[in-house]
């Protein structure tokens, strides 16, 4: 590809995201997206984007952080280099800098959105290992609300199509089994349920428990039952519940996703750029899940249209991603009122249309 970078600008966009209706899990609410638009620009004038959807509770990283991690210390070690492949600048990037994934990510998303658009290609066109699926189904969470607000919530997603709700769980002091009940209740049968309880249970008894009381309504998936650093953990609650279990915060890395194989940890892995340290580890990972005899599905930390192209082209492009089965996090379009991008990434009977344009298809609404 011969990607000549001449800069990589950082700034900080503050994206309104809905009150009503937040995503509220044991972590905590998720109220406000300060996050970082990267434009790299290589030595023809040639422009790539990205996104760092950061938050501190998630990856140890805000907004300014990110912002300094790349014009202050990732930059300069990239500009003016050449690189054949969009992974040679990742590489650089991960021998000088441990963590940091989102800020490393949204670099990495940018070199190789410059790369295809420099091509005049779409990323799905140089990664795809089948035809790109022209619509990805979304799952869309269901923060930890009483049981009323649970069924308010479970309505207005499946008026607007969505068929896989994912019910955040595991907060003291609310009852989880009432609020899958009453959605069940409210919307019979059909809609897909699924739970993720963000590490809330600390011991295998604890979530085994919490499973089991909640089996009657019909869990498709289990997320992250067990605390982020307890991978062992993990996969004794795997062995002891028929629902597959899809690991989350227990897997950031390839060396996380080695360890979670190594442990038959998990059933379903779930991906996406900024949690994964980059693009070029995603697909690098989804390909070794898949060759484990696992499969995956996009997760999310609430990406604007921005990150997420990036994610639905992932999704769309690799066999690895069995969507029709297990619907991917790209829910933007349900929590943000405007579109970071131009165009937008198009919402479209509970899914997304996948952009086709050169690179990731869409750029920043406020321009490059
Ligand atoms: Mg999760």
């Amino acid at each position: 590809m011969n990607i000549k970078i001449r800069s990589i600008e950082a700034r900080i966009v503050d994206h309104p995201v809905r009150s009503d209706g937040a995503i509220v899990s044991f972590l905590g609410r998720h109220e406000a997206s300060r996050y970082v638009t990267v434009v790299a620009t290589d030595a023809d004038g040639a422009k790539g984007f990205g996104e760092a959807a950061t938050a501190p509770i998630w990856s140890g990283e805000s907004a300014e952080t990110a912002r300094w991690t790349i014009e202050e210390f990732l930059a300069p070690k990239l500009v003016g280099a050449t690189f054949d492949r969009p992974a040679d600048a990742l590489a650089v990037m991960d021998a000088a800098l441990h963590a940091n994934g989102f800020a490393k990510s949204a670099v990495d998303v940018a070199i190789w959105d410059l790369a295809a658009r420099r091509m005049g290609v779409s990323v799905a066109s140089l990664i795809a290992d089948r035809v790109p699926r022209p619509w990805i189904p979304s799952r869309v969470s269901i923060g930890v609300y009483p049981p009323d607000e649970t069924v308010r919530l479970a309505r207005e997603f499946h008026a607007r199509g969505v068929r896989t709700l994912k019910f955040k769980t595991g907060k003291p002091g609310l009852d989880d089994v009432a609020r899958l009940r009453a959605v069940r209740d409210a919307l019979g049968p059909e809609p897909v349920f699924t739970v993720d309880a963000n590490g809330a249970y600390p011991t295998a008894d604890a979530a085994v428990r919490a499973i089991e009381e909640l089996l009657p309504f019909d869990l498709a998936l289990v997320e992250q039952p067990t605390p982020r650093d307890r991978l062992g953990m993990l996969a004794e609650v795997r062995r002891r519940t028929p629902v597959p279990i899809l690991v989350d915060e227990a897997v950031f890395t390839p060396g996380d996703l080695e360890e979670a194989i190594d442990l038959d940890a998990f059933d379903v892995l779930s991906i996406y750029p900024g949690k994964n340290g980059g693009f070029s580890h995603s697909l690098a990972m989804a390909k070794r899940a898949q060759a484990a005899g696992k499969c995956c599905a996009i997760g999310s930390n609430l990406e604007t249209d921005l990150g997420q192209a990036a994610m639905v082209v992932l999704a769309a492009s690799l066999s690895a991603f069995p969507a029709e089965k297990y619907a991917c996090d790209l829910m933007a379009a349900l929590f943000y009122d405007r579109s970071a991008t131009d165009p937008p990434i198009r919402w479209r009977d509970g899914g997304v249309e996948t952009p086709t344009g050169p690179g990731f298809g869409v750029v920043p609404a406020e321009g490059p």
